[in-house]
């Protein structure tokens, strides 16, 4: 992949730590999400008055690490959903403008319930949130008594207020070994909670049968073609990937720890990404002399999450201008969901 084309001038914070070989033009994107050269200085004035706005608004950014390039360089803070939650706890902003998914901006309202939460697009959901809800856990938590719910942060304020503790993708195994009970339900990512299970054999896990579909359409025939073309990478997974991908893996860890793992091989020049092919657009503003593949073995089309593309340019800007579409969670709720929350929060990252 050639990236020492058209050299851009910064657009925000998370810009200013760009290379001058990064170009939102010559990233490798699926057809439908690329930025035609043509269209860069339209898209440098957007992310410029976008940064106005945040600044004469008092808000602060968030966006997640699957979000569209142009947005991601918009970005106060870029992440997973775990340095999102623990951001958006900290933040002194007015505004909290959330570009990621709706369960994501939920959970930084439950826990800034004094602040505006916006985000930018309501049809931006979650598939795998929405395969558990509050009366379906109900009737598992009848099933199964004397469990303990762990509940995957991807999920609704009413499942997370019926559940004992969240975890993430960046501490699920830190989270599980923090608990004193050894009987578990790990609700809804059954990808995610085996691979928790496989890492604390002395616990009884129980899985919901939820998933989530951009990943688990990832099969390990495809990662081995890739493998075999790139026979010196490393593989780098996402856990809500399934078993037979997560078998080849280096690195098994959430997109945040992805960064760090690739620092982790400073001999290798190629690294195989198993997750939403936006991260990576990330590692590579990081790591803009190392080579990344899609795990693949296309460039993305069906590593993409439909929901998180939602949210583009436009909107942002929108959702600065006229303070749409504010998250707001029942204050009952929002107690029982930020309990599980805030006991998650205390728990560190797997590492
Ligand atoms: S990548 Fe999967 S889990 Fe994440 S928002 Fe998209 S559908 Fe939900």
């Amino acid at each position: 992949m050639t990236r020492d084309a058209t050299t851009i001038p910064s657009a925000g914070p998370a810009a200013e730590e760009r290379t001058a070989s990064s170009s939102l033009a010559d990233f490798c994107t699926p057809p439908t999400w690329t930025v035609r050269p043509e269209d860069i200085e339209d898209v440098r004035r957007l992310q410029g008055e976008i940064r106005q706005l945040a600044r004469a608004r008092s808000a602060v950014i968030l966006a997640h690490n699957y979000q569209l390039p142009a947005v991601q360089e918009v970005a106060d803070i870029l992440g997973d959903s775990l340095a999102l939650a623990i951001k958006a706890r900290e933040t002194d902003a007015e505004r909290i403008v959330f570009c990621g998914v709706h369960f994501m901006a939920e959970s930084a309202k439950i826990l800034n319930m004094d602040r505006k939460v916006l985000l930018p697009s309501l049809a931006a959901g979650c598939s795998l949130a929405d395969s558990i809800t509050a009366d379906s856990l109900q009737d598992w938590k009848e099933r199964y008594p004397g469990h303990v719910v762990v509940t995957y942060i991807n999920s609704s304020a009413e499942v997370k207020a019926l559940s004992d503790i969240c975890c993430t993708s960046a501490n699920a195994v830190s989270v599980v070994r923090s608990l004193r009970e050894d009987k578990i339900l790990f609700t809804p990512d059954r990808n995610l909670g085996r691979w928790v299970a496989r890492q604390v054999p002395e616990k009884d896990i129980v899985l919901y049968d939820g998933c989530c579909p951009t990943h688990d359409v990832l099969r390990g025939i495809s990662v081995e073609k890739t493998v075999q073309t790139h026979p010196r990478a490393v593989v780098i997974a996402h856990p809500e990937c399934r078993e037979d991908v997560l078998d080849m893996a280096d690195e098994i860890c959430s997109t945040s720890g992805m960064v760090d793992a690739v620092a982790r091989h400073p001999e290798a020049q190629t690294f195989i990404i198993a997750t939403e092919w936006a991260m990576v657009y990330r590692l590579q503003q990081v790591y803009p002399d190392k080579e990344f593949v899609m795990a693949d073995g296309c460039i993305g089309c069906r590593l993409h999450c439909p929901y998180m593309k939602m949210i583009d340019l436009p909107l942002v800007k929108r959702a600065l201008e006229e303070d749409v579409f504010e998250i707001e969670v029942d204050p009952e709720v929002a107690a029982g969901a930020r309990r599980s929350l805030e006991r998650m929060l205390a728990v560190p990252r797997d590492r």
